[in-house]
């Protein structure tokens, strides 16, 4: 463990310090924060004593992502939720922003630091130690991953950073430099175990016995992880961070049973139900959408910052003796589909459907038909077959049973030939809407 009296410490106290650098935060974004002081002004708080503290916190308005990109111009491209002095930032991240302007991510000195030390945490949680090399696929350019990568020197790995999309250089680093872990997203950890079998390697006899997840959804779920570790020989965990709050905030231990919180005292973490933005308490096996409030940020910290991830919480003690709550993440609550009343993230589908492998390749594509959340049954999902798997009408009704069964919800199952999906070797896309 990096910092074993911090990440073992009793969640109650972890629970009143993060009590008394809330209200520090909050006084600091009433003086600093334009952004804040008019939110909160309009809900009727102009002190930071009038708010209280972290048990009274659901009383105060979510920040949606959208509401601060409204508030950059060309004089202020940050926002008015900027708190800090020009002088004062050492660093600016920006998000890929799916709508051509990218939002800015700005960071003090501190708030580097805090993400690295967050960071460092979540990734020493999977077990690798100091001395062992880990190779990494990120292309980090102008996004947050690069601080990512940092926490790689601060657990005192050897970095070998090979790079996206460049799978004959990470092969044959795997060959050559026999790293012991290696980060991907969960997609490219997939594509890989094929590429690899295509050129004839077997990965799983590799120096890798750690592979560690992130950037996106589905590590986590248990037949997928199956045959990413079936693939790799190696143990697979996941980490998950939100650009705008900190990078790998979440990070799995060996006990692969969800995320421990590596940035625990610098977020506040909280549940709500996404439809209705109601509050769900912290509770083991609640579900909802993940909100975060930075405790001690000081470039631009965001309060209840709606994180569109939808995630499953675990409170049972952890045998590795982290304490708090764990997060097993289900997917972007924007994927989510309503399919008569049930909620259906599609890497469970994936999941669902990888359980017919080997006949299956584990690539597939949820379709819905109408615009927006809810669905009208049956959901259509392409299924892609393995390599050398005959077309089987049985095989595509045991998989619509199968989903019905486990995810309570009907499908028409659409069986493709063998690299029928595109491969995206960054971040998978499973759900096709038409346009
Ligand atoms: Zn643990």
């Amino acid at each position: 463990m990096l910092e074993s009296d911090v990440e073992t410490r009793p969640w109650e106290e972890q629970l009143a310090l993060d009590d008394a650098a809330y209200r520090e935060q909050l006084a600091y974004l009433l003086a600093r924060s334009t952004f804040y002081r008019e939110k909160l002004g309009t809900a009727g708080l102009a002190t930071a004593a009038e708010a209280g503290g972290l048990a009274k916190i659901a009383g105060l308005p979510l920040t949606e992502k959208r509401e601060l990109k409204d508030t950059a111009t060309s004089e202020n491209p940050i926002g008015t939720h900027l708190c800090a002095d020009t002088a004062e930032i050492v660093r600016i991240y920006s998000t890929s922003g799916t709508t051509g302007i990218p939002s800015y991510i700005p960071l003090t000195a501190r708030d580097l630091d805090d993400w690295v030390t967050g960071s460092a945490r979540s990734y020493a949680a999977s077990g690798i130690t100091a001395g062992q090399r880990i190779v990494s696929t990120y292309n980090a350019g102008p996004f947050v991953a690069g601080a990512a990568l940092a926490s790689f020197d601060r657990i005192g790995l050897c970095h070998v950073p090979v790079g996206t999309g460049n799978t004959e250089r990470l092969l044959r680093a795997l060959e050559l430099l026999r790293p012991q872990a290696a980060v991907l997203t969960p997609s490219y950890a997939e594509y890989v175990v094929e590429a690899a079998a295509e050129r004839g390697l077997d990965l799983a006899r590799s120096s890798v016995e750690r592979v560690l997840v992130a950037g996106e959804p589905g590590g986590g779920e248990p037949a997928f992880r199956a045959r990413l570790e079936e693939g790799w020989g190696a143990r697979v965990t996941e980490a998950m961070g939100i650009g705008d709050i900190g990078i790998s905030l979440w990070g799995e231990c060996e006990e692969q049973d969800g995320m421990h919180l590596g940035a625990r005292g610098f977020v506040h973490t909280e549940l709500i139900d996404p439809e209705t933005t109601e509050s769900v308490p912290l509770e083991d096996g609640a579900a909802g959408e993940l909100v975060l409030t930075h405790l001690q940020h000081q470039a631009a910290p965001l309060l209840r910052f709606r994180t569109r991830d939808h995630v499953e919480v675990r409170m049972t003690p952890c045998p590795c003796g982290r304490t708090g709550p764990r997060v097993r993440c289900l997917g972007r609550t924007d994927d989510m589909l309503v399919v008569r009343g049930v909620n259906v993230f599609p890497s469970a589908v994936r999941d669902v459907v990888g359980t017919f492998a080997p006949r299956v390749s584990g690539h597939i594509r949820v379709k819905p038909e109408a615009s927006g959340v809810k669905q009208e049954p049956p959901l259509p999902v392409v299924v892609e077959l393995a390599r050398g798997t005959e077309l089987d009408a049985d095989l595509a009704e045991a998989i619509r049973e199968k989903l019905r069964a486990v995810l309570v919800v009907q499908t028409r199952v659409e069986l493709v030939p063998w690299e029928s999906l595109a491969r995206d070797e960054y971040k998978g896309q499973l759900i096709e809407r038409r346009i």
